[in-house]
């Protein structure tokens, strides 16, 4: 099912939490919502499954108006950070519990009910753990349970508030390549909310970065990181390097003696974006840059560089780091990469 905003405006008292938000959901796509806290990512989720209501603005589903929808008439499953099981169920029950309470008519019979959760539960990989209680699982196992609750009452459109964000690093990141392996086997349309990039990065066919009450961006993975529309997008992506520079003449000229051609921009200060593993280091003796500290754990090292009062991160590969040979105090010349000028 597609879902279209248009003009979508929420205000909590006198607080502007939803800026007239367009945003097209594609059917049977994993759409991330992403952006830092109070940007009204799960406003605008609550707003998709009804649980909360614009003050302004439409929402189509499949192309029919559904703004003042209730949630029940809505076809949404919803996955909620905290584990909203019910902790005196089984794992079955919790599962079926979507179906038992279905008014009569449309309630499955039993036998159905029974091979719709042995599907949800193999589905989710849990086949095994059909007796269990909440209580008797890990978190990631709860999270999975609550997925297949969610996916009982067969959702046109899924939505996940965070489903991740109580779990450790680990978990989170097994987690996250096995629902979209889910998605990739059941192309439910799903919007995933994280201020998670790297999850939301790695997980979703599109990304749509907020900031604001607004949608700053919206694009798959790689358009949004390489192609950031705005500084907001940059920094929110990754770790961001900026240089105050000057254009003029098609130049931009940065600290350190560095410069970049700038075709038709306007002359006056800027404001240049560059990503850690953008920049590269050489020896030199007289060159305008210093090391100040090098990082190296793991396979990539990150080394700090003052270049002319400004600190820049520097990120190489661990390898690379040991063919240049290069050591806290050294003096370095600096060569950009791609530079994004805001
Ligand atoms: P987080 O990642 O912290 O959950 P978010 O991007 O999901 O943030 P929202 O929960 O959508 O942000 O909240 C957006 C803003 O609206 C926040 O500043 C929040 O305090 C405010 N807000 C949300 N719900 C309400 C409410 N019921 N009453 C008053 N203010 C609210």
């Amino acid at each position: 099912m597609s879902i279209v905003l248009n003009g979508i405006t929420k205000r909590f008292g006198n607080f502007l939490a939803l800026d007239t938000v367009d945003l097209e959901v594609r059917a049977g796509e994993l759409l991330a919502l992403l952006g830092p806290s109070g940007s009204g990512k799960t406003t605008l989720l609550r707003i998709m499954a009804g649980l909360e209501f614009p003050d302004a603005g439409t929402l189509r589903m499949d192309g029919e108006d559904a703004t003042d929808r209730k949630p029940r008439d809505r076809q949404v499953g919803f996955v909620f950070q905290h584990y909203a099981l019910f902790r005196h169920m089984t794992v079955f029950d919790n599962i079926a519990f979507g179906l038992k309470v279905r008014p009569r008519g449309e309630r499955p019979s039993a036998t159905a009910i029974r091979a719709k959760v042995e599907q949800l539960l193999s589905l989710v990989q849990l086949e095994q753990f059909a007796g269990r209680y909440p209580t008797q699982l890990s978190g990631g196992q709860r999270q999975r349970v609550a997925l297949a609750r969610a996916l009982a009452i067969e959702p046109k459109v899924l939505l996940l508030d965070e489903p991740f964000g109580a779990l450790d690093a680990k978990v989170r990141k097994d987690l996250r390549r096995w629902l979209r392996g889910l998605h990739d086997e059941i192309h439910v349309t799903s919007v995933f909310v994280t201020h998670d990039q790297e999850e939301a990065l790695e997980l979703a066919d599109r990304v749509a970065v907020m900031g604001h009450g607004r949608i700053e961006q919206i694009g798959t993975p790689t358009e949004v990181y390489d192609r950031p529309a705005s500084a907001f997008v940059f920094d929110f992506l990754g770790n961001a390097n900026k240089l105050e520079g000057v254009v003029e003449d098609g130049v931009a000229r940065l600290p350190g003696n560095l410069s970049v051609a700038v075709r038709g921009r306007k002359p006056g200060r800027a404001l240049a974006f560059i990503r850690p593993d953008d920049i590269t280091l050489a020896h030199a003796p007289d060159g305008p840059a210093r090391i100040t500290a090098i990082h190296a754990i793991g396979p990539t090292a990150r080394i700090d560089v003052d270049l002319d009062g400004t600190a820049l991160e520097v990120a190489l590969p661990r390898t690379g780091l040991e063919t240049l040979a290069l050591r806290t105090g050294d003096r370095c010349r600096v060569s950009l990469g791609q530079v994004h000028l805001f």
